[in-house]
């Protein structure tokens, strides 16, 4: 059988959670048992969003072969089973890229070279490559980052409507819309929605589905307004409303609406229906917390910004869930907190680039080592947490971070060889997943129950073993090490109830449905300590092997 094409437009504004829809449709799909590949388009320049700042593009998620991506592939991996990598994620500045590349080679030789065919078919040609990417993939589902309207997702618009016309048996678009609440008037407003398929019919898409976001559930009237406006069968308006407490329930929302049904009646494709079995059973312990929230600290550079620090809130969560607690998070922002820090039950200070901050992250890593309370540092979380223990256990004054001082007198952080001779910025980090070989007994042995681990990377500086040893000596284990290059990937300290850093991204790698270790592990040490400061006695330590 050929394979099918789910299309994901939005329109009237942005922000409104197509890549959460995406992945949901996804996971109903994979339900039924069908294999999907998933992939995103964005339309502007940057060849990746690796040399932005988390205030413009929020997180940069990351690939086990090293694409720096769009954030909806975590959602994506935390939703589904599609295999995820560079292939999964294109940009405007990416697809240029290589038109204007193969025009330098002479590869179009005497032809003009313009956006309808070449760009348009280098958009098509990729949308092919996601759907070779592994064999046997029966659906693809393609999001078109922005909003239909928008100048610069044209040819991504364009490129859907010819790839639909060359294949139209086996193609859908589905819109995505935001369906207003007007308290003044009192009244639900379709015609954005009406205005946004106009701009889409204009370009030669006819929506198949149109998916309202609403503050409530849509009335009949309205579904039959919207239906009657825009040419879709009145069963395809479906409402996407607001979660009750977690993103989780969208798939669940979705598919009590029946929409994989559609979607399969649409595709002509043949599959029993989903099986939700194992998400309902997560999203029971989500709604329906044994215990009272457990207070978790993130210091952080971009508190403000909703997704900056998206798969680490995500995997918190799941540690959450794991636990069967809830779970309050409170941001600090770590270059303003003259007021301290306390009040949580354990702190988490994830990665992050550049001097802004860096001081107020030592002085969180200083409170929890001095005060036995659970920490989490996350690359440069990690960095932090050993440039404070150089200085203040070790005494070396000055410590730091060639990153931040380079002419520091103790770099204890610096910079490998290969990466000094590097000039460009974009996409030259160590990116990507790398072996990592525990100790065992040690908190990260403990955690994954095997001594060979898999983790992503995204960062250039690294600890320098000249210091190992002084470290070692007071109480810092190195408990996980990239071999072939004797880099230490994680480092706990001994005398300490959960204090770990690891020189790697596990929060790449967490689902609700199976959350990562570390994760679950930095969530029980906090609990255990929560529940030692509601009765008055020291933290316990969380239980370790050795
Ligand atoms: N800025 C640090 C480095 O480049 C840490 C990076 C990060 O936290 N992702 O090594």
């Amino acid at each position: 059988m050929s394979i099918k094409y789910i299309f994901i437009t939005g329109g009237v504004v942005s922000s409104l959670g197509k890549g959460l829809t995406s992945a949901s449709i996804g996971q109903l799909l994979e339900g039924r048992g069908l294999k999907i590949a998933m992939l995103k388009f964005d339309p502007y320049l940057n060849v990746d969003p690796g040399t932005m700042n988390p205030f413009q593009h929020g997180e940069v998620y990351v690939t086990d072969d090293g694409g720096e991506t769009d954030l909806d592939l975590g959602h994506y991996y935390r939703f589904t089973k599609a295999s995820l990598s560079r292939v999964s994620n294109a940009t405007s500045g990416q697809i240029y890229d290589t038109v204007i590349k193969r025009e330098r080679r002479g590869d179009y030789l005497g032809k003009t070279v313009q956006v309808i065919p070449h760009i348009t078919d280098e958009i098509k040609s990729r949308i092919l490559t996601c759907a070779k990417q592994e064999e046997g993939t029966q659906v693809v589902l393609v999001e078109i980052g922005g909003t239909v309207g928008d100048i610069e997702s044209l040819p991504f618009m364009e490129a859907i409507r010819q790839f639909r016309y060359e294949r139209p048996k086996d193609c859908i678009n589905i819109h995505l819309t935001y369906v207003p609440y007007l308290k003044a008037a009192g009244e639900v407003k379709t015609k954005p929605t009406q205005h946004s398929v106009q701009v889409l019919r204009e370009i030669g898409i006819m929506p198949d589905m149109i998916l309202c976001r609403c503050e409530k559930p849509l009335a009949e009237e309205l579904k039959a307004k919207i239906s009657l406006f825009c040419s879709v069968p009145q069963e395809a308006v479906i409402d996407e409303k607001d979660v009750e407490q977690s993103i989780y329930e969208v798939p669940v929302d979705l598919h009590n609406q029946k929409i994989d049904d559609m979607i399969c009646r649409m595709l002509d494709l043949k599959a029993p229906p989903s099986d939700l079995t194992e998400w309902k059973k997560m999203l029971h312990v989500v709604l329906n917390p044994k215990q009272p929230p457990v207070r978790i600290g993130i210091v952080g550079k971009y508190m403000d910004h909703q997704d900056a620090y998206k798969s680490v809130f995500e995997s918190l969560y799941h540690g959450a869930i794991a636990n069967e607690t809830s779970l309050e998070i409170i941001r600090f922002e770590s270059d303003a907190i003259e007021k301290g820090i306390e009040g949580c039950d354990g702190y988490l200070v994830p990665g992050g680039f550049g001097e802004r901050g860096w001081e107020g992250k030592i002085l969180a890593a200083r409170y929890c080592r001095e005060n036995k309370i659970p920490y989490f540092g996350i690359c440069l979380g990690m960095q932090v947490m050993l440039v404070e223990f150089a200085r203040n256990v070790l005494k070396l004054d000055g410590a730091h971070s060639t990153e931040v001082d380079p002419n520091t007198e103790h770099p204890i952080i610096s910079m490998l060889s290969e990466q000094r001779k590097i000039k460009n910025l974009g996409g030259t980090m160590r990116l990507g997943a790398y072996p990592c070989n525990l100790l065992e007994k040690s908190l990260a042995f403990e955690a994954y129950g095997k001594k060979l681990i898999s983790e992503r990377h995204r960062h250039r500086y690294e600890f320098n073993n000249d210091y190992k040893s002084a470290f070692e000596e007071k109480g810092m284990r190195f408990t996980g090490v990239f071999e072939k290059e004797n880099l230490c990937e994680i480092s706990e300290i001994a005398d300490h109830p959960w204090m770990l850093g690891v020189q790697f991204h596990p929060e790449f790698k967490s689902k609700p449905v199976s959350p990562h270790p570390l994760f679950t592990q930095f969530v029980q040490a906090c609990l255990l300590a929560s529940r030692a400061n509601a009765s008055g006695g020291a933290p316990h330590a969380a239980h370790r092997g050795g």
